[in-house]
């Protein structure tokens, strides 16, 4: 992309509205333009980010076997008043009539629409287990929407639905879920602990959280220090091999990690030694949860078992804040100068700044570095503006690519150009072919 031709209104002044750096660093950045309250345009540079997280959840959710689909964001009051929620979800619900006089809603989750469906369809244990999710746009009227995208009204999640036989079945599915939560996050370059907490309104007893630890979230954590060294890393899971799940789900809360819904000093204190115990506060990024037979039950969803017995399938619901994290990412990765992207949702890969636009020379080079770079599929933003250096290399560090090419006059003479790392700020000198190649190493 080149910046002439982009849509990047990156803003001078720091909006006074913005509390947290994310909020404030999206939309200097460009990133997004609030709608009305709790309520955002995602523009180009955002929308990329958006696209990159999504992309990542997919890839992970298929890995682990898990089928995508697509609700609608509308949903029918009337399957809700089959399991009890219409009343019981109170006034974060944004409820809607239509010109016919029918109560619809602006779905703030979805295991009602799910299991009327999995009704519909599934008749026999043999089709079990089956995963659905999907990732969709949600309205929840939050009391208090702020810190932008981080507590939207209106927001993107993935939520995933798992149908099982038996209690057994749907904790391998909650293990599952465990698992390609922790791979998801990890790629994102995000550590996310899976912390015991409490249900709210979708139910059951079996739930964690996955938080990103952050001073601005919004979440109270307590935890063993010893948690934040454990890493999936590279590991390969069979995610049908139940032993396997369990033993990561095992190893991931062997010590304690709990939010302050769950929190309790006197077993912190018993399994946690004094210099290891850690309060602090973080940014919840998903939720797992197993609750067995809360919807299938009243919604009457069952299969029959070998047997030929008719039972309620037990289910899961499992849920990733797809543009919650957009804004914990930015918690996670920005310095006094912007935004530091890690390389797996960064939204171009490489920034090349032309010094001397204008310069035949200089704009050869960087046209050649381009072409270079998309030939190897990969997609830098070439800022060609007639901007000053220093406009471009502030522009260049507040929207935060990891990598930057500079190419000048100067260097060129001497057959170079410049990469620098957004992250350390380091710089090496280096032939414009191999910047190229070693952009392309890096992704
Ligand atoms: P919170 O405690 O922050 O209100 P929640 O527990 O109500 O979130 P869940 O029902 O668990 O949310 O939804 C799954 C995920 O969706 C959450 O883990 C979070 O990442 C994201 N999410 C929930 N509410 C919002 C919101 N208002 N804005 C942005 N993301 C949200
Ligand atoms: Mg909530
Ligand atoms: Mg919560
Ligand atoms: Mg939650």
């Amino acid at each position: 992309m080149r910046l002439s031709r982009y849509f990047l209104p990156v803003l001078k002044e720091t909006p006074a509205e913005a509390q947290i750096a994310s909020h404030r660093l999206m939309l200097r950045a460009g990133m997004i333009k609030q709608a009305s309250a709790g309520i955002y345009s995602w523009l180009p540079l955002g929308y990329k980010v958006l696209r990159n997280i999504e992309r990542i959840v997919h890839e992970e959710q298929a890995r682990a076997g898990h089928i995508a689909m697509l609700m609608p964001t509308l949903q029918s009051a009337d399957l809700w008043r089959e399991s009890g929620r219409y009343d019981a979800y109170g006034p974060e619900m944004l409820r809607i009539r239509d010109r016919h006089e029918r109560d619809l809603l602006f779905g703030p989750t979805n295991e009602e629409l799910i299991t009327d469906i999995f009704r519909g369809h599934v008749s026999s244990y043999r089709e079990l287990p089956l995963t659905l999710y999907h990732i969709q746009w949600k309205f929840r009227d939050e009391i208090r929407p702020r810190f932008g995208v981080m507590r939207g009204r209106e927001f993107y999640m993935k939520d995933g639905y798992s149908f099982d036989l038996d209690r057994e079945g749907a904790l391998h599915a909650y293990n599952r879920h465990f698992v390609s939560y922790l791979r998801t996050f990890e790629r994102m370059g995000l550590q996310a602990i899976p912390m015991q907490a409490e249900s709210g309104p979708i139910g059951g007893d079996t739930t964690h959280e996955f938080l990103v630890l952050a001073d601005t979230g919004e979440s109270e954590v307590f935890y063993d220090a010893a948690v934040t060294d454990i890493r999936m890393g590279a590991r390969d899971i069979a995610y049908d091999d139940r032993a396997a799940c369990q033993a990561v789900v095992d190893e991931f809360t062997a010590l304690y990690a709990r939010t302050d819904d769950t929190h309790e000093d006197a077993v912190f204190e018993a399994e946690v030694p004094e210099d290891r115990r850690r309060r602090g506060r973080g940014i919840e990024v998903g939720q797992i949860f197993y609750f067995g037979t809360k919807y299938s039950d009243p919604m009457g969803a069952s299969v029959t078992d070998p047997e030929g017995h008719r039972v309620p399938v037990h289910m899961g619901s499992h849920g990733i804040g797809v543009s919650r994290l957009v804004g914990a990412l930015i918690e996670a990765f920005h310095d006094e100068a912007g935004i530091t992207w890690p390389e797996g949702v960064t939204p171009f890969h490489c920034g090349i700044v032309n010094l001397r636009q204008g310069d035949a020379a200089t704009d050869a080079a960087c046209e050649g570095l381009y072409a270079a770079l998309a030939a190897k599929g990969l997609e830098p933003l070439y800022d060609d503006t007639e901007e000053r250096a220093g406009a471009k290399f502030a522009t260049m560090d507040l929207i935060g690519l990891p990598w930057r090419i500079t190419v000048g006059p100067r260097g060129l003479k001497a057959g170079k150009v410049e990469l620098t790392s957004r992250r350390t700020g380091e710089s090496e000198e280096l032939s414009p072919e191999s910047a190229a190649d070693r952009i392309a190493q890096i992704y």
